[in-house]
């Protein structure tokens, strides 16, 4: 059964016990991981994964927060000998600027480097992103400072579907990419610009009809303010849940 876990539930300030929001899907054939922070190597450890197991990794926006691991990864796994390609999935303002930092780290000059291929999404609601026994993945647009994405993954063995909706202010699209699902996982930084507030997530639960609601992107720890669980029944009568580093949802 594929299990998706929470590597990071917090918001762009970590604390001790919550690291930027990032996760992992672990399905039979494929384990996609989704944005990639921190050191991603202990991380997965932590979550008791190889990381030489990740054949996906799917880059949400080119903000700190989201994809600052990523040469390390890239490195460790170089390091540890990885033969075998990895696909990185992203929009064309992320993977230009993925690139452009890589660059920087001269990786083409790495020896016996392995192949990444990279696919480039448009920013068109509903793309389809990568399907395999298990799972199946869409992309929509959402409204955040800079281009990004949410996602729409349906895992087949169970019919079972959930949403994440990343950074991004209440829009039409992240309603649209979230209809129906079972989870649906929302960022509750705050009512601030390119972001939403727990209330906000609540109301785009309610408008979406999800089964559940899973809060993450949130402040943690010393910064952490506020019921977020209770705001967001103030719009949304299902069940709710705040996100906890290395929670695992099965699907
Ligand atoms: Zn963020």
């Amino acid at each position: 059964m594929p299990r998706v876990i929470i590597l990071g539930s917090s918001n762009a300030i970590p604390t001790r016990d919550s690291e930027n929001t990032h996760m992992v899907i672990v399905g039979k054939e494929r384990t996609l991981l989704i944005d990639s922070v921190s050191n991603p190597i202990l991380r997965l450890e932590q979550a008791g994964l190889d990381f030489n197991d990740l054949t996906d990794l799917i880059l949400t926006h080119f903000h700190p927060d989201h994809v600052s691991g990523v040469p390390l990864l890239l490195m460790d796994m170089w390091l540890m000998g990885r033969q075998k390609p990895l696909n990185i999935y992203g929009l064309h303002y992320t993977l230009d600027r993925m690139e452009g930092l890589m660059g920087f780290y001269n990786w083409s000059e790495w020896p016996n480097f392995f192949p990444i291929v990279f696919y480039r999404l448009p920013a068109r609601e509903m793309t389809p992103v990568l399907a395999c026994p298990d799972f199946i993945v869409h992309a929509s647009p959402v409204h955040h400072m800079i281009p990004n994405i949410g996602l729409r993954i349906e895992f087949p063995a169970s019919g079972k579907l959930m949403a994440y909706s990343c950074d991004t202010e209440p829009c039409g699209e992240v309603i649209r990419l979230a209809a129906g699902v079972d989870a649906l996982i929302h960022e509750a930084t705050g009512e601030l610009p390119g972001h939403s507030s727990a209330r906000q997530a609540g109301a785009i639960a309610a408008k979406a009809e999800v089964g559940r609601l899973i809060l993450i992107h949130y402040p943690t720890g010393r910064f952490a303010k506020g019921d977020l669980v209770a705001e967001a029944k103030t719009a949304f009568p299902g069940e709710i849940v705040l996100a906890k580093d290395f929670m695992t949802l099965e699907f």
